[in-house]
């Protein structure tokens, strides 16, 4: 193995977590080689919400601050109880203000965090990011891992000191190490239509707006986009006897606002995304010189935004430790850590909250949040969980 291969780390997937792993690294001065499937960063409608305790993360290099630049600040949240069209609680991150620099949420959308991360990755050497190259095969022994890439010129072996699996839900690296994704997927799948309607100044909903209704739920949401005003995202669960052409047709995306949002006129709807919902967690987020993050190592619902703010901290933590590693400051074993204190996060915390938010939202039971948010003892423990800062505390004490 050349010199340059005994410290280089390989990432497999150039979506946010895996950009966050090369700019954590690369700034180190460690060697990296990212691979993406992709022949560019896509334009993806997913995650949007950037909860305090990982803005709080993201400071270096001013990147917490450009996420607010190109996308939205939420301060608050609302939850709304949709067949009575009433407000019923609202939260204000401000009472955190003396738990985190940033007591207010920001709607970054992920592309937008991504390229944030490409744009920085060009001024630093010794990272290299390969588009069109799909990771399709992984081995290891004591001392070195190698991954087997497609690309245009065909297939080659890549060797490096350690491997990070960033290659999402379905990743590869995962499925090559025969790391089981132990957990469930929802029968029914969560539909997405984003609209120009103004939201807040049509109907008075804030840019985080969560509706409840028995046997069904709508999250709203505001994005920047391509600057002001914006786009609305809603977020329904679909039946799962429908055929995806049914339930993407322009008359079945009609019904849905329509029962939700009354109106006289028609939705104008931009775009329209069906997801399949899991909830998972990857037996271990080590196997040797693999380490999984992101969505390659938990999948959840995405009522109360935690996925990718999962992801990110997941990379905080494991660029921290492997860098330490790298430089020969700890053992290896420091890196089992990683997996403890990132792996008890998405077991103890992020799957159970998860599937009780998507649970009080289609139960339609908000008497309990009403008093929460009412009580002010109450509505700021519900905003250190919701806001991830419990949670992110909680992970350093393993
Ligand atoms: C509707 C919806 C809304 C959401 N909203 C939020 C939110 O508000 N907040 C939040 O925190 N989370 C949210 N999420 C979850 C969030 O989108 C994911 O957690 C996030 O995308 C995970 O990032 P990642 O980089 O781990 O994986 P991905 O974004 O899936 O990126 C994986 C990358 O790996 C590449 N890749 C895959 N396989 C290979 C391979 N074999 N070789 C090379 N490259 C490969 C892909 O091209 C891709 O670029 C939402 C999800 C959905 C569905």
């Amino acid at each position: 193995m050349a010199a340059s291969d005994a410290q280089r780390v390989l990432i497999s997937g150039g979506g946010p977590v895996g950009l966050l792993c090369a700019w954590l690294l690369g700034r180190r001065g460690i060697p990296v080689l990212v691979f993406d499937e992709n022949s560019t960063l896509q334009a993806d409608p997913r995650a949007a919400t950037t909860h305090p305790a990982t803005l709080d993360l993201l400071e270096e290099d001013g990147l917490a601050d450009d996420m607010a630049r190109v996308g939205l600040v939420a301060p608050i949240f609302q939850f709304w109880d949709r067949p009575s069209a009433s407000l019923v609680a609202e939260f204000d991150h401000a009472v955190l203000k003396n738990d985190t620099r940033h007591p207010f949420v920001v709607q970054c959308e992920q592309f937008k965090t991504a390229k944030l991360l490409l744009d920085r990755l060009r001024g630093i050497a010794n990272v290299e990011v390969l588009f069109d190259h799909e990771v399709v095969g992984v081995s290891q022994t004591a001392d070195t891992v190698t991954v087997e890439v497609c690309s245009p010129a065909g297939t080659a072996k890549h060797p490096g000191a350690w491997l990070i699996g960033a290659d999402g839900g379905r990743s590869v690296v995962r499925k090559s190490c025969s790391i089981a994704f132990e957990g469930f997927t929802w029968p029914e799948r969560f539909i997405v239509f984003t609209t120009p309607y103004d939201f807040e100044k049509n109907r008075g909903y804030c840019p985080r707006s969560y509706f409840a209704d028995p046997g069904s739920w709508c999250n709203c949401f505001k994005v920047s986009a391509d600057g002001p005003p914006g786009l609305w995202r809603t977020v329904f669960p679909t039946d799962p006897s429908q055929p995806e052409a049914d339930l993407t047709s322009d008359t079945a995306v009609q019904v849905l606002m329509q029962k939700f949002f009354p109106s006289s006129e028609p939705y104008q709807v931009v775009h329209r995304n069906l997801y399949t919902t899991h909830q998972r967690v990857a037996a271990t987020f080590r196997k040797g010189r693999v380490l999984l993050a992101g969505d390659a190592a938990h999948v959840n619902n995405p009522i109360g935004g935690m996925g990718l703010n999962g992801g990110i901290q997941d990379a905080v933590n494991l660029c921290e430790k492997l860098a330490r590693v790298l430089r020969k400051a700890e053992p290896e074993h420091l890196l089992d850590l990683y997996d403890l204190q990132r792996r008890t996060v998405a077991v103890e915390f992020v799957q159970e909250q998860t599937v009780a938010n998507k649970k009080r939202l289609e139960e339609g039971r908000l008497d309990e949040l009403r008093q929460t948010a009412a009580d002010p003892a109450r509505h700021k423990a519900f905003l250190m969980r919701a806001s991830l800062l419990e949670s992110a505390r909680d992970a350093i004490r393993n």
